[in-house]
Order: structure tokens, then C-alpha cells, then sequence
């Protein structure tokens, strides 16, 4: 590993990679406040380069919003901890799936009322939610393939009729 120019040169590269890991936490997709890009499982690699450090952040949603801001706002917190030469790439391969998510992620989402996601299902190419966020029930039935955002759809539960939002999988 070489090492960086910048003002963490002076310390071994895994070191600076868990900074910066650490630094990515606090990015958040503005879709899912609370939820960081780490939780996600967004962050593919981070590597010192030439004089830089280079992170690679898997697309989820393409056609999402949040997929023009996450870069943006992850150089701007990059940039204020001291990495303000990062680079931050976004990647579409591999593509990134909702079994990337971290179970910290996936409970976040579920206190947000955001169903996690279930693998795919023979019902909907984009899976089911594993349980409703407000009870816990199985029995859930869609009621739109687009929530609040086309990243979720919206469901409602068959047993507290309470209707949630369903982080879609791919
Ligand atoms: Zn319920």
C-alpha cells in the first residue's frame, strides 16, 4: 500500500481506511434519514490512490434522487474530516442488493416504519416485506408498487391496517 499525501499520510492505510469508514457513517441517503450509506451497504471499497483516497459507493436505486446527492454529500463530510482530496466514484457493478443491507440498517429502517426487505418472491419481482414495521405481522397485502419514492412501495397490513413503506429489492 502506498502511502497518501494527506494529512493522515503518516498512518498505516488500514488505519485511515477505518477513519474514513467511520467518517461515511455519517452520510445518510436523504430518502432514509438515520440510515447511513455503511448500513446500506453502499460502500464497495476504500483505497488510497496515487495521493488520494478512493472510495467506490454501489448505485442502489437507479433513477433514485438520492443518487445524485449520496457523492455529493459524502465529499462534503469527506472534505470537513480532513479528506477534502477524496474521491468518491459511484459504481453500478456489482449491483447492489437489499441483502447488502446491515442488520443494524435493516432495524433502522424497520424504527423509520420502512418494512426491510424480504428476498425475491414468486409474487413481485421486487420481493415482500418480511413483517409490518408497526406490528410485526406477516399478512401484509401491496396496495401501490410506489410509495413515497420509487424506491418503496406501499403496503398495508392485513392484521393492524396500518399502511408502510417498503424498501423495494432488485
Ligand atoms: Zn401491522
Amino acid at each position: 500500500m502506498t502511502q497518501t499525501a494527506n494529512r493522515s499520510g503518516d498512518f498505516p492505510s488500514h488505519i485511515v481506511r477505518k477513519q474514513i469508514a467511520s467518517i461515511l457513517e455519517k452520510v445518510h441517503d436523504p430518502e432514509i434519514p438515520g440510515v447511513s450509506i455503511v448500513d446500506l451497504g453502499m460502500v464497495l471499497d476504500i483505497r488510497p490512490e496515487n495521493s488520494h483516497w478512493h472510495i467506490d459507493l454501489a448505485v442502489t436505486y437507479s433513477g433514485c434522487p438520492a443518487i445524485d446527492v449520496i457523492p455529493i454529500l459524502a465529499k462534503a463530510i469527506l472534505a470537513q474530516d480532513g479528506f477534502a482530496d477524496a474521491v468518491v466514484e459511484m459504481q453500478i457493478a456489482p449491483p447492489w442488493s437489499t441483502e447488502w443491507i446491515s442488520e443494524r440498517g435493516n432495524d433502522k429502517l424497520l424504527a423509520w416504519g420502512i418494512a426491510p426487505s424480504n428476498k425475491k418472491s414468486a409474487h413481485h419481482d421486487f420481493g415482500i416485506p418480511k413483517q409490518c414495521p408497526q406490528c410485526g405481522s406477516t399478512d401484509t397485502s401491496l396496495i401501490s408498487a410506489y410509495g413515497s419514492t420509487p424506491c418503496k412501495a406501499m403496503y398495508r397490513c392485513d392484521v393492524c391496517h396500518e399502511t408502510f413503506d417498503y424498501f423495494k429489492c432488485y
